[in-house]
């Protein structure tokens, strides 16, 4: 039985599919498996996780029972460690470099990960103090995972930070845009508390370049960190998205996290553009809302998908179906002005793009209509031009411009990382990636602000 069939329809049940997917290991299982470790001297794994986890180290703590001690490991390298434990696609990082895939299957690091820091979270820890103050400060605007991770390492150096973060809540879309089934967001929370304990301010509901002048964040700081992420689902330019019935992906998973469960969806079909993380997750979140029938529509084929594969198995297994090779046309409305179809049209793939990607082509007369009653968008994240624009940044399409080995921007009194620096062949989208370059940022801010023949001279 397919797990959609195992899902709560009843209206009074919905919030239950919310719940967490996967309870988490047990005492005995966590033990069991730090068990099967091999302690590999020179451990593959340690390189394959972009923050370099001591993984050996913590998973012997766990096999003797120092479950602060192995919490501590995994935060220490880590500041978002316990939402990476969830999130991270472990099969493509340290778990794929595990020398036990080669005879039986490798050890489950992401889960005992979560073993320990579920531990930390249940035992109200605070692993981390601030460090002297060094009389510099540093503002960082945004408090995702690459903003916190930098204010964490920054606040341990001494520095004053403060974090300005537009939304009412800290954590980026780890609070806000990742399903709260994989990640809920106290686990979120948990990690920006770790961080407040540090003496951060973190100043919410407070939108720079709005609600606080760029001039005013630039004067008032030693140095800036821009940690602003990506910005919504931008239009796919077609007939028919005003209509009412299509949502942007990101706004509606965040609506699953901020407000009580609707049952908007209950019986009917979805139509889900895009076949990458953002779609995966509004897909299984619309089963999850009780839809009938959810179709993801993507204009490549499998290969060329960015969803991850523990991704695509999650949404099959919740009978989302995936439709590849076909791109939406336009979307068709009712008098009242609701979506009830989607036309679609047939694609082929094409020669390859500067991307490397073969390029989409549409076969001539190939189209044909979907009844639906809801369409979600998910073909990627716009970027914050106008705001990357107001720090007067060099930048790409708004993918802003970094010395790779710094983190600075063309303006030396500015960093960036995390989402906002990828793209354009620059990074990964990864939360764990945007903590590893959180954490560098803060030590390349520190070697500038620490030298007194700075390059800001
Ligand atoms: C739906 C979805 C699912 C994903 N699933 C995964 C996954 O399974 N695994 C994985 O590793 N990655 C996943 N990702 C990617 C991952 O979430 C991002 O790579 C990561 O969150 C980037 O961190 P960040 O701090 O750079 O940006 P964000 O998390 O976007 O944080 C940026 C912060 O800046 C704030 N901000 C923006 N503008 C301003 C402003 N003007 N003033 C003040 N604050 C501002 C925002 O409110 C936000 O809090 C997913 C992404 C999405 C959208
Ligand atoms: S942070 Fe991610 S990649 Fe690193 S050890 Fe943990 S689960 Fe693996």
């Amino acid at each position: 039985m397919s797990s959609v069939n195992q899902l709560r329809v009843s209206l009074d049940h919905l919030h239950e599919n919310f719940q967490e997917a996967y309870p988490g290991l047990t005492k005995q299982e966590a033990i069991e498996e730090a068990n099967r470790c091999l302690y590999c001297y020179d451990a593959p794994c340690i390189n394959a996780c972009p923050t370099g986890i001591n993984i050996p180290s913590f998973i012997k703590k766990i096999a003797s029972g120092n479950l602060k001690g192995s919490a501590k490991a995994i935060m220490e390298a880590n500041p978002i460690g316990a939402s990476c434990a969830r999130v991270c696609p472990t099969e493509e990082l340290c778990e794929g470099a595990c020398v036990l895939n080669h005879s039986t299957k490798p050890i489950r690091i992401g889960n005992l990960q979560r073993y320990a820091t579920d531990w930390a979270i249940k035992n109200e820890q605070v692993l981390f103090e601030a460090g002297k103050r060094n009389g510099k400060t540093v503002a960082i605007v945004g408090g995702g995972p690459a903003g916190l991770a930098a204010a964490r390492e920054l606040a341990r150096l001494g520095y004053e930070v403060t974090i300005f973060e537009a939304e009412e809540k800290a954590g980026g879309l780890n609070t806000y845009g990742i399903v709260s089934f994989r990640l809920p967001k106290e686990v979120s929370y948990w990690e920006v508390n770790q961080v407040k304990s540090l003496h951060v301010n973190i100043r919410t509901s407070t939108r720079v370049g709005q609600d606080i002048s760029v001039d005013e964040i630039m004067n008032e700081h030693d140095m800036v960190l821009l940690a602003i992420g990506m910005s919504k689902v931008p239009d796919i330019g077609i007939s028919g998205e005003e209509l009412s019935g299509v949502y942007d992906a990101i706004e509606f998973v965040k609506e699953t996290k901020t407000k009580p469960i609707s049952n908007r969806l209950l019986g009917k079909r979805v139509a889900v553009i895009g076949a990458g993380n953002t779609a995966i997750d509004a897909a299984t979140c619309s089963v999850r809302l009780g839809a009938d029938n959810v179709k993801i529509l993507y204009r490549r084929t499998m290969s060329e998908m960015t969803a991850y594969e523990f991704e695509y198995e999650f949404a099959k297994q919740d009978g989302v179906e995936f439709r590849w090779l076909t791109a939406p046309k336009r979307i068709i409305g009712d008098e009242e002005g609701n979506v009830k179809a989607i036309e679609c049209i047939k694609m082929a793939l094409g020669e390859q793009g500067e991307d490397g990607r073969c390029r989409p082509v549409p076969i001539e007369g190939s189209e044909f209509t979907l009844e639906v009653d809801a369409v979600i968008k998910a073909i990627g994240q716009s970027r914050y031009v106008e705001l990357i624009e107001q720090f007067e940044l060099e930048h790409m399409d708004g993918v802003v411009k970094i010395d790779p080995g710094t983190f600075q921007t063309s303006n030396k009194k500015v960093f960036a990382c995390g989402d906002v620096i990828f793209g354009k062949g620059q990074g990964e989208a990864m939360v764990v990636s945007a903590a590893q370059q959180g954490k560098e940022s803060a030590y390349a801010i520190h070697q500038v602000l620490s030298n007194p023949v700075s390059e800001l001279a």
